[in-house]
C-alpha cells in the first residue's frame, strides 16, 4: 500500500512530497486538476481525463508545450512505482514557482504533480441505502465569473458548498445556480429518474462536464435509456422518483433524501440499479478494449 508523489519527474513517498511555497498553486490557487481511479490496475478513462487536464490548462493559459514532463508518462511511472492493487490518482497542473502577485510572466515551467494512492472505496451503505443530499445555500459560480467548466484547483464554492453538507449531516451538497436551477453537487454530477426516464442538467447550466456524466449517458443511448439533458427546478428533484449523483470516485450513488425529505420510495430505487450493474459491465468492456482482447 503505497502513496508516493511524483514532482514534475521526481518520485517521492507521500510524507517527503513538497512544492515551494512561492508555488502560485498553493499562493493562489492558480492552477487545474484531474482525480481518476484505476480498474484492474489500470486508470480508468485516462485519455478523457488527460484531454480535460489539456483544455482546463489551456482556459487558464498554462500551455501545453511549457509543461516540464508529459503528464501521461509521470502518471505512467507513478503508477508502476506504487503497484497498488487499485489506485486513486490526482494530477495538478500549477503556473508554477514565481513572485507575488497574478503576473505569470515571473513564474517558470509549471508545477506537474501526479498524486498515487490506494483507492478506497466509498462505504457500501452509500450504495446500499442511499445518501442524503441537501441544497445549499451557496450558489454554483457562474460561468461568466470562473467557469466550472475549467477544473480549476479554486475549489473554495465547491468547499463552502461541502461544509455546509456535511453541518447539516448530508453526504452532498447540491448547489442551485444563478437562475435557481439545479447545478451540480460539491464534487459530483446530479441526475433524477421521472418513471423510466433519466434528466440531467445540461452543460449551459453553468457545470463541469463529468466524465462519468458523459458515461453514463452513454450508456443509457446504448441501452435504450431515454436520458434529457435539461433544466431542472429544485422541486423536480424533490419530486422525482429517483435521483442518484455521479462522479469517478463514487461511480453511481443513489441518492433518497433532499434535505430531509425522502425521494420517491426513500430507498435505492430500480433504474439506478440497474444502471450501476450497466455501468461495471461497461467498465470492464473498457478494460476489454485497454488490453485489445
Ligand atoms: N462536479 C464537480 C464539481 C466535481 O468536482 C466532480 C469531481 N471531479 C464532478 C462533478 C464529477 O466529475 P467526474 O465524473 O469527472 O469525476
Amino acid at each position: 500500500m503505497t502513496r508516493l508523489v511524483n514532482i514534475s519527474g521526481h518520485i517521492v513517498p507521500a510524507e517527503q512530497a513538497l512544492v515551494s511555497a512561492y508555488d502560485h498553486g498553493f499562493l493562489y490557487g492558480d492552477g487545474v486538476y484531474e482525480t481518476l481511479r484505476t480498474y484492474e490496475g489500470i486508470p480508468f478513462l485516462l485519455d478523457r481525463h488527460l484531454a480535460r487536464l489539456h483544455r482546463s490548462a489551456e482556459r487558464i493559459w498554462i500551455r501545453w508545450e511549457e509543461l516540464p514532463v508529459d503528464p501521461a508518462e509521470e502518471l505512467r511511472k507513478a503508477l508502476l512505482a506504487a503497484a497498488n492493487t487499485e489506485s486513486l490518482i490526482r494530477i495538478i497542473l500549477t503556473r508554477g514557482v514565481g513572485p507575488f502577485g497574478y503576473d505569470p510572466h515571473g513564474c517558470g515551467k509549471p508545477t506537474l504533480l501526479v498524486y498515487v494512492q490506494p483507492f478506497e472505496a466509498p462505504p457500501a451503505s452509500l450504495y446500499e441505502k442511499g445518501g442524503r443530499a441537501i441544497l445549499v445555500s451557496v450558489r454554483r459560480n457562474p460561468t461568466i465569473a470562473l467557469d466550472p467548466y475549467i477544473k480549476s484547483s479554486n475549489l473554495l464554492n465547491n468547499i463552502l458548498g461541502a461544509m455546509e453538507a456535511h453541518e447539516k449531516g448530508a453526504d452532498e451538497g447540491i448547489m442551485l445556480n444563478l437562475a435557481g436551477n439545479v447545478a451540480e453537487g460539491s464534487m459530483t454530477n446530479v441526475f433524477i429518474v421521472r418513471g423510466q426516464r433519466v434528466a440531467t442538467p445540461p452543460l449551459s447550466a453553468g457545470i463541469l462536464d463529468g466524465l462519468t456524466r458523459e458515461f453514463v449517458l452513454g450508456i443509457c443511448r446504448d441501452n435504450g435509456i431515454a436520458a434529457d439533458e435539461v433544466d431542472l427546478r429544485p422541486e423536480e428533484l424533490a419530486a422525482a422518483d429517483e435521483a442518484f449523483i455521479t462522479s469517478t470516485t463514487r461511480e453511481i450513488a443513489p441518492i433518497v433524501q433532499i434535505d430531509r425529505r425522502p425521494i420517491g420510495a426513500g430507498r435505492p430505487g430500480p433504474v439506478t440499479g440497474r444502471l450501476r450493474a450497466l455501468f461495471h459491465t461497461a467498465v470492464q468492456a473498457t478494460k476489454a478494449v485497454h488490453e485489445g482482447r
